[in-house]
């Protein structure tokens, strides 16, 4: 325990905070560009306003600040890995994302799911700020819209039913270090995160987010 006598940082505090899972999608012309981020939240109501940090190296950063507009998604319970594997862990330049899914076009014509998909919010960029190694953008919401009301999916819900990773361009990325100690030896992704419980990892094994293949894992 610290008493107020020298330095605390213990990165399991860091686990204390709760989140959701959202997309945030943007358009550059005819190129669609979406991505997972676990950093969307309301921050004003009067405009309604919105703030999301995403990693500067993504092409769905720089999207965004290009058109100076995002859609925001919120996902439900029943989005799979291979929903978030699709969005969390490929490249908008290289895949589209949103070909594999229900989508609709916002008012700026920027691609959103209709399925897995609680609201949506689509917003015009109000300002950013520079954090390092993500940017921090707020967005004014002008349009907002329920898509279903199914339970959205929780940040802990992802990685305790799910059993979802997190990859290391995220902001709340800690190393993929266990809520619990393991029951069961565990391998894990080494491109996205994802934990395999049993030993041994069978060797034909291909990860349900990334889709590498057991080469990839690394015993936890
Ligand atoms: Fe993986």
């Amino acid at each position: 325990p610290n008493h107020g006598r020298g330095f605390c940082m213990d990165i399991q505090a860091f686990f204390k905070l709760s989140y959701g899972l959202y997309v945030v999608s943007a358009r550059s012309g005819e190129k669609k560009y979406g991505c997972i981020v676990n950093t969307l939240q309301q921050v004003t109501a009067e405009p309604p306003m919105l703030s999301v940090a995403v990693n500067k190296n993504s092409v769905t950063a720089k999207a965004i600040l290009d058109s100076g507009r995002f859609c925001g998604t919120v996902l439900t319970e029943t989005a799979d890995l291979h929903l978030i594997g699709t969005f969390g862990f490929k490249n908008s330049e290289a895949v589209d994302k949103f070909a594999a899914f229900s989508t609709k076009e916002d008012e700026n014509n920027i691609p959103y799911l209709t399925e897995h998909a609680a609201a949506r919010y689509s917003c015009e960029v109000a300002g950013t700020l520079d954090l390092g190694t993500h940017i921090l953008i707020i967005g004014k919401v002008t349009e907002a819209e329920i898509l279903s009301d199914e339970p959205v999916m929780t940040y802990d819900y992802y990685h305790r039913v799910v059993k979802g990773g997190t990859p290391p361009t995220a902001p709340s990325y800690k190393g993929n270090i266990s809520h619990k100690p393991a029951q069961k030896a565990q391998w894990r992704c080494k491109i996205c995160g994802y934990i395999y419980e049993g030993d041994p990892l069978p060797a034909d094994f291909v990860c349900p987010i990334c889709g590498q293949g057991a080469d990839k894992f690394e015993k936890v």
